[in-house]
Parts: C-alpha cells; sequence; structure tokens
C-alpha cells in the first residue's frame, strides 16, 4: 500500500502495510484511514483528544485464548496470572477476568486494582521482592491465593504477621536460577547478581523451613527470568530445568509442592524481530517440568497486553532543522518512556487515510519535553505530517500508560477501550487543574492558597 521506501540501510523498518498485517486488530481505509477494529482512530481523537492511549479488547481475548490454547495443547494443567504491572487499566483487568485469567500483583495499589476488576482473591499472587508489612497484612486480610517469598527473611515477616492474625498464608519460594535472559539490562531478573529469588542452593533448607514456621502452607516454588525474552527458550528450559531439579528434590524429601509458578517474560516484536509464540514455551515447560505432572502458573504481562494498545497522538509541528526533520508530537516521554529508558523501537503509523500512502522520507519523531531523551525514533519513514495530523504509536499497551509521569507538569493522557464498532473512555484525561491538587504552601511563605 505505502510507497516504497526510499532507505538505504541493509535491514530496512518494516513498511506500513507490513505493521498492519501482523497486527489482527489494525486495519487502514481510504476514506477511514487506520482503525482499531471497526473504530477510526480519527474519530477516537475527535470525541476525546489526544494524547489518548486505545486498547483493543479483541486483540487482548484473543492473545489470552492463544495462550491458553498453546498451553492446554502442550498437555499442561496450567492457569495464567496476568502480571498486571503491564498494564493495571480496570477494564483491561476486567476483559482478562472474563477469559478466566488470574492475577499477578506486586504492590498493594496493583491488589485493590485486581479485586476491583473482580478477580478473586484465591487467584491473585502477589509477587515482589520488597513487600511492607503494611501489603502483607492486606494481603492475609483479603485471603490472596499465593505469596511469592523472597527471601528468609521475608518468610519470617509473614509467618509472623499470619500467626498474629490467625491466618495462614499459602506461599510459594521464588528462586533465582543464575540464567542469562539475554534481555535488555534493565529489564533481566534471573542472574545470580540480580535483586530476586533466594540463591538456588539455599532453597531446599529455606523451604523446609517454610513448612516449620506457624502461619505458613508452603504451596510451591516460582521463578520469573526477566522481560521481553525473544532470544529463544534456552534461558527458559535452562531455568525450568533447575526448578524440575528442585522440585524432585523437595518432593523426594517429602515436603508438598502442589504447582510450580513459571514466571512471565514472554517477548514481542515491537520491530519484525523474531520473538517465540506460545506454542515454544509451552513446549519448554512441557518438556522440562511436564514430567513432574503438577499444575503450573504462568505470570505473562507484555506478551498479553502489549500488542492490544496504541499511544494516539496529533503533530504539533512539522519542522526543518539542518540536516533532518522533526515531527513534534503532543505526546512525549512522561507518555511513552519505553524509547528514553529501554531504547526501545516502537512502530508509528500516520493515522489519516492518504497519509498512509503519501511518499515517505526520514523523520525524527520527539515529544515537547525538555529533554534529547524525549525521541521516540530516529531517520524513521514517515510522510510529511501538518500540524494536527494523528499517528500511532505500537504495541503501547503494556509499560506504557503504566509507567507515565507528569513530568513537565504535563497531564496522565485519556485510556480508551475499543470492542468491535464500540468504543469508551476507561481513564478520564487528567486536567491540568489536578497537577495542583494535594500541593500547600507552608504557612510561613505567607499567603497560601490563591
Ligand atoms: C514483571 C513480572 C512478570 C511479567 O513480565 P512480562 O515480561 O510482562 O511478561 C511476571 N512475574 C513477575 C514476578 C514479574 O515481576
Amino acid at each position: 500500500m505505502p510507497a516504497p521506501l526510499p532507505l538505504t540501510s541493509a535491514d530496512p523498518d518494516p513498511s506500513f502495510a507490513e505493521l498492519i498485517a501482523a497486527r489482527p486488530h489494525l486495519s487502514a481505509h481510504a476514506m477511514d484511514g487506520l482503525l482499531v477494529e471497526e473504530v477510526p482512530l480519527a474519530r477516537i481523537a475527535r470525541e476525546v483528544g489526544t494524547p489518548t492511549w486505545v486498547y483493543s479488547a479483541g486483540a487482548l481475548r484473543r492473545r489470552a485464548r492463544a495462550l491458553q490454547a498453546a498451553l492446554s495443547g502442550a498437555g499442561l494443567h496450567a492457569s495464567i496470572h496476568y502480571a498486571v504491572k503491564a498494564n493495571t487499566s480496570l477494564a483491561v483487568l476486567r476483559v482478562l477476568a472474563e477469559e478466566g485469567l488470574g492475577a499477578d500483583v506486586v504492590s498493594e495499589g496493583e491488589m485493590l486494582a485486581a479485586r476491583a476488576a473482580g478477580i478473586a482473591a484465591a487467584d491473585i499472587v502477589f509477587s515482589g521482592v520488597g513487600k511492607t508489612e503494611a501489603e502483607l497484612r492486606r494481603a492475609l486480610a483479603e485471603g490472596i491465593g499465593q505469596i511469592n517469598l523472597e527471601s528468609a527473611e521475608e518468610a519470617a515477616t509473614l509467618s509472623a504477621l499470619a500467626a498474629g492474625m490467625g491466618r495462614t498464608a499459602r506461599v510459594a519460594l521464588r528462586v533465582n536460577p543464575d540464567v542469562d535472559a539475554r534481555t535488555h539490562a534493565k529489564i533481566t531478573t534471573g542472574k545470580s547478581e540480580n535483586k530476586f529469588g533466594v540463591v538456588l542452593d539455599d532453597a531446599p533448607a529455606l523451604y523446609r523451613r517454610l513448612t516449620e514456621l506457624p502461619g505458613l502452607e508452603p504451596v510451591g516454588v516460582a521463578v520469573h527470568i526477566g522481560s521481553q525474552i525473544t532470544s529463544g527458550m534456552a534461558a527458559y528450559r535452562g531455568a525450568y530445568a533447575k526448578l524440575a531439579d528442585l522440585v524432585r528434590a523437595l518432593l523426594a524429601d517429602g515436603l508438598p509442592v502442589r504447582h510450580i509458578d513459571c514466571g512471565g517474560g514472554l517477548g514481542i516484536p515491537y520491530r519484525d524481530e523474531p520473538a517465540p509464540l506460545p506454542e515454544a514455551l509451552a513446549g519448554a515447560i512441557a518438556a522440562t517440568l511436564g514430567p513432574l505432572g503438577l499444575p503450573v502458573m504462568l505470570e505473562p504481562g507484555r506478551w498479553i497486553a502489549g500488542p492490544p494498545g496504541l499511544l494516539l497522538a496529533s503533530v504539533v509541528l512539522q519542522k526543518q532543522g539542518r540536516d533532518r526533520r522533526f515531527l513534534v508530537l503532543d505526546a512525549a516521554m512522561n507518555d511513552l518512556v519505553r524509547p528514553a529508558m529501554y531504547d526501545a523501537w516502537h512502530g508509528i503509523l500516520p493515522v489519516g487515510g492518504a497519509d498512509l500512502v503519501a511518499p515517505v522520507s526520514p523523520a525524527d519523531v520527539v515529544g515537547p519535553v525538555c529533554e534529547t531523551g524525549d525521541t521516540f525514533a530516529r531517520g524513521r519513514a514517515l510522510p510529511s505530517l501538518q500540524s494536527g495530523a494523528l499517528v500511532a504509536l505500537l504495541d503501547a499497551g503494556a509499560y506504557g500508560a503504566v509507567m507515565s509521569s507528569t513530568y513537565n507538569m504535563r497531564p496522565l493522557a485519556a485510556e480508551v477501550m475499543v470492542e468491535g464498532n464500540r468504543f469508551a473512555v476507561i481513564r478520564e484525561r487528567q486536567a491540568a487543574e489536578a497537577l495542583l491538587a494535594g500541593q500547600r504552601l507552608p504557612a510561613w511563605l505567607g499567603g497560601g492558597g490563591s
């Protein structure tokens, strides 16, 4: 559909047509331009404004079902606990709850969100390396299904709290398998130098200790080796093989192991990089942990929520530098931080029907924030876009809105869910005035108030 890209790079970016074809919830029409499911993005921009996050409920459902099918196809008795931190929107959580997913949470706030979206306490796993006593107490009071312990110290704290409350906490022990997930250094979590989990060699003694501590009922073991894992299944297989050995040793010692938590981390293709399919992950689990015959749990975040979301933005202006063209958007690094934080590549599509087929040339796509790091893309093949034209930054459903800040006093963007030909605002755009709420002037500065 678009003109051939005038790029000389040996590895040119995917074309607009290729980006759309790889994302079944997107389509392009000559008149309506880019659509999410059956809703033109131009209509959302008109009614809700920009920047706005847009999530396809259909894509969320399709991905949840594909993962479930892959796991059962591999003969696994598996449950999926969606990692809430990837996208905490109540509407997203409700869609996934409707698809039968539980939740993996890492804070009191995420626990509240999962419960508010209708996910039963029993279907929630509480993970995290530094849960506070207040959070643990709340989890006990709620009757959370499983608390993943990451240290002997945390086990002692939880035991004392649970015993004091007359409760029994179902706990799993998260081990650090010391494998390299070969992903970005900031999101690898399964190497021995990372803060997560307990040392594998210490796990058998600690697991036995869990059976002795009052208020604790050990139910299994857990790993999570990192995020955006696209390097094939070697790291997963390595971690799961170590976990299988551990479980065999625990069972041989007569210790109770009821299920195995396999963590998350399955990567997605942001550009056109090869990324493993859920069938590959299911196969790696079946090959290593399958022979134990125990139920397994999975904690995917990005794989479920990433591709269904995009960030819809307007072009503020197009300006010509000495040797490059800049497209300045009304979205910025405070909205979508992944390019600034991880050098992440996100597909960028024009939204207008004519813009999708207009001739392209390289442009730097930037936000208005006062940092050079506020750059979404460099030298990206895009048409000439005038003030007010719309663009979509793709695959922004995971680690997008949840990582937003109000840096530069920019209000949080609105969020919209699309399903079929309907759409709804699922989070209002923050008002600029709301940024001042809660602030006070000390009395000694005099005056105060307005
Ligand atoms: C972040 C996290 C996940 C989800 O990771 P993804 O890469 O989004 O799949 C799962 N489990 C734990 C413990 C996590 O911290």
